[in-house]
């Protein structure tokens, strides 16, 4: 598999947008050193749709696929919340959905953080407030860091990542002693 895109890299099928690829490598390399310095190099993220229209989830996705290779940073998507120092929450989070979100936060262990993928978490983007829609939940769950768009692209959610780590950074939190 990997020779395969390796190829299409070497023939440029890949890289018509040269200024792209750099700023794909530099997110990278800037990321991977953060995730080694407040992580130990493993940060573990538990992804939670609470009602998203799946775009986010697609666009999140493709960061797992040989081109942007999240794994090889050191960032892994895990299946538990008690695995996960972070919960990723796409979605308007619907009345019905609530009560898991709160579920998987709660289950997260200390210390843990919250990321907003894309607009709808904070704003409910292109949906109108409704009795079935808990969200904008900005109030009632501590959103540490917002990762914007509708939805937001691979690269836009690496840069994201990286400026939620950047927060830490300026937070003095020191992680990679646990
Ligand atoms: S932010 Fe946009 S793309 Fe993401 S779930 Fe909401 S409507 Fe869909």
């Amino acid at each position: 598999m990997w020779n395969f895109w390796k190829k299409r890299m070497q023939t440029g099928l890949l890289t018509e947008h040269p200024e792209l690829e750099t700023q794909q490598h530099t997110i990278a390399k800037t990321l991977k050193d953060q995730v080694k310095r407040h992580f130990a190099g493993s940060l573990a993220i538990r992804m939670v749709d609470s009602g998203s229209c799946n775009a986010c989830e697609a666009e999140c996705n493709a960061l797992s696929n040989p081109y942007y290779a999240l794994e090889r940073l050191g960032i892994h998507f895990v299946a538990s919340p008690r695995h996960a120092d972070v919960m990723l929450l796409s979605g308007v989070v619907t009345a019905n959905m609530w009560p898991y979100v709160m579920d998987c936060y709660e289950q997260l262990p200390a210390p843990k953080w919250v990321i907003a993928l894309g607009d709808c978490p904070t704003n409910l983007s292109v949906f109108d407030k409704t009795f079935a829609i808990q969200g904008p939940v900005g109030e009632s769950l501590p959103i540490a860091h917002i990762i914007p768009g509708c939805p937001p692209d691979p690269l836009t959610i690496m840069q994201g990542m990286l400026d939620f780590l950047s927060l830490l950074e300026t937070q003095n939190i020191e992680h990679s002693e646990c």
